[in-house]
């Protein structure tokens, strides 16, 4: 019997901001983090526990630091576009992982239905993998150019 762990966690921390105009300040970032892991065994086991753990509090890290990083500048109001192109290169293999998993699922889940075997289920799974890895996509670069634009950024003394 496996038990499945789940981890949330949210850090606050000022992260160093640097823009190309000469702009040096630091911005306060809030990031969260999600994760979770499975013990393989009959009993509690507190490292699974601890790596689900681990790995949320990573990510909120990863998160709270892209979040100053990605902003953009109080004094010309450009974003670093080397460090978001870096931000979407890292993202979209995640997502294109989500549009491979609801493709497979539509082309499956049509077949199923209908029982015949012609093209639809072909175009059932590319729309659901075309819409999926998009949706998922999208929403994350939505979310961080969200976030990132309400970073509070101070100029360092
Ligand atoms: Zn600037």
């Amino acid at each position: 019997m496996a038990t499945h762990y789940e981890a949330s966690s949210r850090v606050e921390t000022t992260f160093p901001f640097e823009c190309a105009c000469g702009y040096r300040g630091e911005g306060s970032a809030v990031g969260e983090g999600w994760s979770q892991s499975q013990s393989h065994g009959l009993f509690a086991d507190p490292t699974a526990e601890s790596r689900a753990l681990d790995d949320a509090e990573g990510k909120a890290w990863a998160d709270a630091i892209s979040n100053v990083e990605l902003a953009p500048c109080p004094s010309c109001g450009a974003r670093d576009g080397a460090k978001w192109r870096a931000w979407i290169r890292s993202r979209f293999l995640p997502s294109l992982g989500w549009g491979v998993l609801a493709g497979v699922l539509g082309l499956i889940g049509l077949f199923l239905m209908r029982q015949e075997m012609d093209s639809w289920p072909l175009v059932a799974g590319a729309v659901s993998f075309a819409l999926v890895t998009v949706g998922v996509f999208g929403w994350q670069v939505a979310r961080k150019r969200t976030q990132s634009a309400l970073i509070a950024i101070h100029p360092r003394p």
